[in-house]
């Protein structure tokens, strides 16, 4: 087990509550994400998804708390569920991607042992493209 893996996924999990907000189908913090930054600070956030499609994922919201420190730069980061680790959405890819052009190389944390940079969950990636001529 990869104790970095391991310290991100422990930040996030005691985060994950689904908690019910007014109705059945709007949910908060079914998902947490922790990021590490290229400082070593952990930053953490929930995700808020409410039926009419308004609401964020967790990564946007951990990136959120990286901001508000002043940082942009992701080291690694881990979206987790009750039980399991989820990858980021394609959403969430673009927007880390973005935060920072350095974060193509961000560590995805796909498991204990497994991870992966931003940049392969963006192949062929559009800010990458070549212009013509
Ligand atoms: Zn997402």
């Amino acid at each position: 087990m990869n104790p970095r893996h391991q310290e991100l996924i422990n930040a996030a999990k005691p985060l994950v509550r689904n908690l019910i907000l007014g109705r059945s189908d709007h949910d908060a913090a079914s998902v947490a994400s922790a990021i590490r930054s290229s400082t070593g600070a952990i930053y953490t956030g929930v995700c808020i998804h409410l039926s009419c499609g308004l609401g964020f994922c967790a990564e946007h919201a951990a990136a959120a708390e990286m901001i508000k420190a002043g940082e942009t730069q992701i080291e690694s980061i881990v979206a987790v569920a009750e039980d399991r680790i989820l990858t980021p959405c394609g959403r969430c890819r673009e927007f880390l991607a973005q935060i920072d052009p350095r974060n193509a190389n961000a560590m995805v944390i796909l498991g204990d042992d497994r991870a992966v940079r931003l940049v392969d969950l963006l192949p062929h990636h559009w800010l990458q493209l070549t212009p013509l001529i």
